[in-house]
């Protein structure tokens, strides 16, 4: 039906998230119909991205800078540490506006059955990050599934002994949402109503 171009650029597309390959094609088709403006800014914005955006070496978040903005910042709560599963729950919290403390991207959470391990989450430089900076509370902004129980659980046993207030989100969080999914309010009250473990 369509061209070998047309179908490889749907292919592509078909792999991001949430997209099938209905999606995609809508998308790539919408682009064609926009072909002289939408994809030159398309592929601009692309190669910005590509050149300009890096992981930050402390925390995780990505930014333009590394150390990124946030760790940064002198203006954030330097002493309150948000520990998120990935970097679209720092997102959530900061969209809002509504947490002032520093974060730690931990990259997912222990599974047994994913087979997710300590070595594979930024664990080892999160316990770098406790000995060398004064932090004194922890809120581990961790999903409400198994899984992230098992995590909250773990983690809190490496901090035991080191004089760290640690704390989990509210109630109020579905189990199983990601935060990026919540309300502003919701997640408001899920930090404002935080529980001390
Ligand atoms: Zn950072």
């Amino acid at each position: 039906m369509s061209d070998q171009y047309i179908e490889h650029l749907i292919k592509i597309i078909a792999k991001l998230p949430s997209l099938g390959t209905r999606s995609a094609r809508r998308i790539v088709l919408q682009l064609l119909k926009k072909k002289e403006t939408l994809i030159p800014q398309l592929i601009q914005s692309l190669k910005d991205v590509e050149d300009n955006i890096t992981v930050c070496e402390i925390c995780g978040n990505y930014d333009t800078q590394s150390p990124c903005s946030i760790c940064s910042s002198t203006t954030r709560e330097r002493n309150l540490l948000c520990i998120v599963q990935d970097i679209s729950d720092l997102w959530a919290l900061e969209r809002g506006g509504l947490y002032k403390g520093l974060y730690h991207v931990l990259g997912g959470v222990l599974s047994a059955i994913e087979g997710v391990t300590p070595d594979d989450l930024n664990i080892g430089e999160l316990l770098h990050r406790i000995e060398k900076e004064d932090i004194n509370e922890i809120i581990l902004a961790l999903p409400a599934t198994v899984d992230g129980q098992i995590t909250i659980h773990y983690i809190s046993s490496l901090l035991k002994g080191k004089n760290i207030k640690i704390s989990t989100l509210a109630q109020g969080i579905p189990v199983g949402a990601e935060l990026d999914y919540i309300d502003d309010g919701t997640i408001k009250l899920a930090l404002d109503m935080r529980k001390q473990l």
